[in-house]
């Protein structure tokens, strides 16, 4: 008992120096990491065999490809100092689970994933003509009906994603905003999973902030472009829970929306795309190597 009680404060001091050694430690390494903006993974969504999204006469994973690559050459020409990994640069299929590992083993220090949005489609009841039933007097007429979907969409714009919880409140919400319900991008997590939450808290701890400083930044570039901003949100997704770094996805427009999928498939549209995620990336390595 003695000896504990005349060892125990050097013990304390000591398990005190260990913890502030640790901690300084942390923060140092924190801080360079927080600091350094050297790579960004460029993620196309889709791919090979899953084409994402479909619109009348294109599909996702070519829209999706076609912008990333003007995007690395915007990069590559203007910010040759930034070190641009591609998670697929031509039309193959790449599993949702391998994307963030890709960037994650070339130590990216942000991940981007671009893809095509879509609504569900409206299903509509309609009468196509009537139909005798019954016999005698008690034959009557009915009338006859078919569901028909319409796949277009007067629904437009662009959002991006930060990865958190989606609650089904935000999920109303989102759905009234539309006034018609937006597919959902494969790879949601578990929401029922409580591995999900300690995931998403622990990844919301290290990135979120600079996650949805860059999503503002994308989403302005939008806005200024003359694109209807549909604003920052937040979803479980997979793709960004399995990257070590900061992340959004964003959503770079409607492919059933007729007016939209035109301009997606054009070079100016692409273009005028790819330098609103380019001036995003600029700005958001400004934040990161100020300080921010
Ligand atoms: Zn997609």
């Amino acid at each position: 008992m003695k000896n504990n009680r005349s060892y125990r404060p050097s013990g304390l001091a000591f398990s005190c120096f260990l913890t502030l050694l640790l901690l300084s430690f942390t923060a140092v390494t924190y801080a360079q990491s927080g600091k350094s903006f050297k790579t960004i993974v460029l993620d196309a969504g889709h791919g090979g065999k899953d084409p994402g999204a479909r619109g009348k006469f294109s599909n996702e994973k070519d829209i999706t490809l076609a912008v990333v690559l003007k995007l690395g050459r915007l990069l590559r020409d203007s910010m040759p100092q930034l070190k641009v990994v591609y998670t697929r640069n031509t039309d193959v299929f790449i599993d949702l689970k391998e994307r963030g590992p890709i960037g994650n083993r070339a130590s990216g220090d942000f991940f981007l994933s671009v893809h095509v949005n879509s609504t569900a489609g409206r299903r509509e009841r309609i009468q196509t003509g009537t139909r005798t039933v019954g016999k005698g007097r008690r034959k009557r007429k009915v009338p006859v009906y078919k569901t028909i979907i319409h796949r277009e969409t007067a629904t437009s714009g662009t959002e991006t994603y930060v990865l958190g919880l989606t609650r089904n409140s935000e999920k109303e919400r989102a759905i009234g905003e539309y006034g018609e319900n937006v597919a959902e991008e494969p790879g949601l997590l578990d929401k029922n999973d409580p591995m999900t939450a300690v995931l998403i808290a622990q990844y919301s701890q290290a990135f979120l902030g600079r996650s949805v400083n860059f999503a503002g930044k994308v989403q302005a570039n939008y806005a200024s472009n003359g694109r209807n901003n549909l604003g920052v949100k937040q979803m479980s997704l997979q793709v960004l829970a399995n990257s070590t770094m900061p992340g959004v996805l964003t959503e770079i427009g409607f492919i059933n929306n007729p007016d939209e999928e035109e301009y997606l498939n054009t070079q100016e549209g692409q273009q005028n795309i790819a330098m609103c995620l380019y001036k995003a990336i600029q700005a958001y390595k400004y934040d990161i190597e100020k300080g921010k």
